[in-house]
């Protein structure tokens, strides 16, 4: 039946079916363009895709994306992707993750990925994929869109130019904004259409599989112009000064902890030396305490942004970025810990790294 499915492979020079059928592909975002990159990994015959995106699926979606369906709207993208794609490619195992980047998909999982695609459509989802990919030294494949075209820019050596090389300190500082600023009025959704992403998705898929063969590639950027019915190559240099060269270590094998995202603080405290402060990659929500009448809810967790249930004002929120502090049944994946993270330690000798198990 495998062998029926592929029968045309076969006969493409340097087509390596097997390669491809022990792959993993991490597909971050899984909207129009990770729609057509996942078909096209899924119909070639890579053997793991995880899929990442928080989002749910809605009606203007469906002008671009082949695996959603109009029954599907209201459903995370994940799940609808995966649906589609567990009928058109029977035997690919799909890991969606229906979440943020950086609570989705762990360090260790970009680190063991085979190929990590980049599918999203803002500056600063960007730089917080290329500073995880650039901490574990994962070759990845930004993708982009423009009203007719699009850039296909892979990041296949860590010791190239990374994404963040060619921009300023002000444009990289735009993926730190703290979620307390996540209330700005968000800018309009840019103008798009069905055939400049599954023309740019095409592009990418293409770049992907050949690197997973082991086949040549020009790892340039690819500046896509439907308009003029051009296409070129776009060299980028490494910036010195930038800060996402900056990798972790290699864990040793005592502090990969057979512990997983869904353990709880109080395990994670005991299996660490005393004083170990766990470091968090992104601010979790602490308390939310209330100005008017000093109302505290400091359930970690489960701390909602709502007026004071006891005189209506609202309520103001602190984020922490350790787990000093946190209720000892409190789940690492409740404060948005992806599974196979890698946290830095701080203890009194120095910052060191752990890494999560699987399960
Ligand atoms: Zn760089
Ligand atoms: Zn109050």
């Amino acid at each position: 039946m495998t062998a029926d499915r592929f029968a045309r492979h076969h006969r493409v020079p340097g087509w390596n079916q097997n390669s491809l059928l022990r792959a993993t592909v991490a597909i971050i975002g899984v909207g129009a363009l990770g729609n057509v990159v996942a078909q096209i990994l899924a119909q070639a015959g890579v053997g793991r895709l995880i899929l990442c995106d928080p989002d749910i699926v809605e009606a203007s979606n469906l002008s671009r994306t082949p695996l959603f369906r109009r029954e599907q709207i209201g459903a995370a993208k994940v799940d609808a992707a995966a649906a589609t794609l567990a009928a058109m490619a029977p035997g690919i195992e799909l890991s969606p993750r229906q979440a943020a980047l950086v609570s989705g998909v762990g360090l260790a999982e970009l680190r063991d990925a085979d190929m990590v695609i980049g599918c999203l459509d803002s500056r600063a989802a960007r730089v917080r994929l290329a500073g995880r990919c650039g901490l574990v030294r994962a070759p990845w494949i930004d993708a982009g869109t423009s009203p007719w075209g699009g850039e296909v820019r892979p990041y296949l050596d860590a010791d190239g130019p990374c994404y963040s090389c060619s921009l300023t300190a002000a444009e990289r500082s735009i993926g730190d904004a703290p979620h307390s600023c996540a209330n700005m009025a968000p800018a309009p959704a840019a103008g798009a259409h069905v055939a400049a992403s599954s023309l740019v998705a095409s592009w990418t898929a293409t770049l992907a599989l050949r690197v997973l063969m082991s086949l040549p590639v020009a790892a340039r950027t690819i500046r896509i112009d439907g308009e003029r019915g051009q296409a070129g190559l776009i060299e980028e240099s490494r910036d010195p000064d930038c800060p996402f060269h900056d990798p972790i270590d290699p864990i040793p094998a005592h502090r990969r902890l057979p512990l997983s995202h869904r353990a709880t603080v109080a395990e994670l405290v005991r299996a660490l030396e005393p004083e170990s402060r766990i470091l968090l990659w992104q601010p979790a929500m602490r308390e939310a305490r209330c100005l008017g009448c000093g109302h505290c809810d400091n359930s970690w967790a489960r701390v909602e942004r709502r007026p004071c249930p006891r005189c209506g004002e609202p309520l103001w929120p602190r984020t922490a970025t350790s787990l000093r502090g946190a209720p000892p049944a409190l789940r690492l994946c409740d404060v948005g810990v992806a599974p196979r993270e890698i946290l830095a330690v701080e203890t009194p000798s120095g910052i060191s790294a752990i890494e999560l198990a699987h399960r």
